[in-house]
């Protein structure tokens, strides 16, 4: 038996090919929810969800807190064309210089996720938002309280003249006081030009979205492709895996770096989040040289231990020889040099089973 559940996924893909314009979309909310299909889940899969969450489930948070660097802006404020240097704030929020141009992605600069939500395994945000310069632009994947932060849109409104957001998003934020000429909405497809030299690009995603009960799929989900003469990265929101890696690989492909969400997926949610080995898959589908991970190690938000998404990650992006980035939060990666692959997070495991053998 198959029951419609509230949660909805999207069909993925249109089955046009990409059409590319550069003025923001005037279309309305339809054209969201024609992309929603709806999750089945069986009885049987749902009783064993909540059996698995109210009682299983092991090691979903840290017994310690994780470690976490202090964020070094210089990176950052660097102003240097033919740069790439990135740090992860967390989960997914990063801070990307790419050619001098300062740009934030899905900013979250607060210790918890909502009022409720879980607290972040590292203690606390690598950066006070205070200390954040100018940038050049914020773009923002989906409206779910992970990725979309209402205290951070609020205190970065000041200091960018640009929020880039998927369909929809842009009304949101106005209402928490982003003016409208500072908000930049795009379709699946469509382009932004922010100059001759840097352009994003809102790319599908196989996803869902709504802050609460009565907002379900009103907004729309997207991955992010943001380019300069010299580098190409991809930027996945949340997704399951679809064939859409394919067509963006070949659309705007190959990236210099990926940044491919790995954490909080579970057998009933596959087709809104992806298994670790499907990362490396799509960091392939998309002609990823560098995979950076996000949204783990940071929030817990699945029935995972807070562990499993790296050791399969990195299990699966050895096999397939595949270049990694796996800094700790608050770190910066500079491509072209050195890439952050110290097992930092081991240690925590090895602390905890220290603990239990002293005290059995
Ligand atoms: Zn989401």
């Amino acid at each position: 038996m198959l029951l419609q559940t509230e949660s909805s996924a999207v069909s993925g893909l249109d089955q046009n090919k990409p059409k590319k314009t550069e003025a923001p979309s005037q279309q309305t909310n339809e054209n969201v929810q024609h992309r929603a299909q709806p999750i089945r889940l069986s009885v049987a899969d749902m009783a064993s969800n909540a059996w698995e969450f109210l009682f299983r489930g092991q090691n979903r948070t840290p017994d310690i807190p994780l470690p976490h660097t202090p964020v070094a802006l210089s990176y950052f404020m660097n102003l240097a064309g033919g740069q790439l240097n990135v740090t992860w704030l967390g989960h997914s929020s990063l801070m990307i210089n790419i050619g001098g141009y300062r740009i934030l992605v899905d900013p979250v600069f607060e210790k918890r996720i909502s009022l409720i939500g879980p607290t972040r395994f590292n203690g606390s945000v690598p950066l006070d938002i205070d200390d954040v310069p100018q940038v050049d632009a914020v773009v923002i994947s989906h409206d779910h309280y992970d990725h979309l932060n209402k205290f951070s849109v609020e205190q970065l409104r000041p200091k960018t003249s640009k929020f880039i957001v998927p369909l929809g998003v842009g009304d949101l934020i106005k209402k928490w006081g982003v003016p409208r000429q500072k908000i930049i909405e795009l379709d699946w497809w469509q382009e932004f030009h922010f100059d001759t030299q840097l352009m994003f690009a809102a790319t599908p995603a196989q996803h869902f979205s709504g802050r609460g009960l009565m907002d379900r799929n009103e907004r729309l989900w997207s991955s992010w492709v943001i380019k300069t003469p010299c580098h190409r990265l991809f930027f996945s929101g949340d997704s399951g895996y679809f064939e859409g890696f394919k067509q963006i690989g070949e659309t705007y492909g190959p990236f210099d770096m990926t940044f491919i969400e790995c954490g909080a997926y579970n057998k009933a949610w596959a087709q809104v989040h992806l298994f670790p080995e499907k990362t490396v898959q799509a960091h392939l589908d998309l002609k990823g040289k560098v995979l950076h991970p996000i949204h783990w190690g940071t929030f817990n938000l699945a029935m995972h231990s807070w562990y499993e998404p790296m050791e399969r990650l990195l299990a699966e992006a050895k096999a397939r020889q595949i270049g990694i980035a796996i800094p700790m939060v608050g770190e910066t990666t500079r491509y072209g040099e050195l890439l952050p692959v110290a097992m930092w997070w081991r240690e925590a495991i090895e602390q905890k089973t220290e603990t239990k053998k002293e005290n059995s």
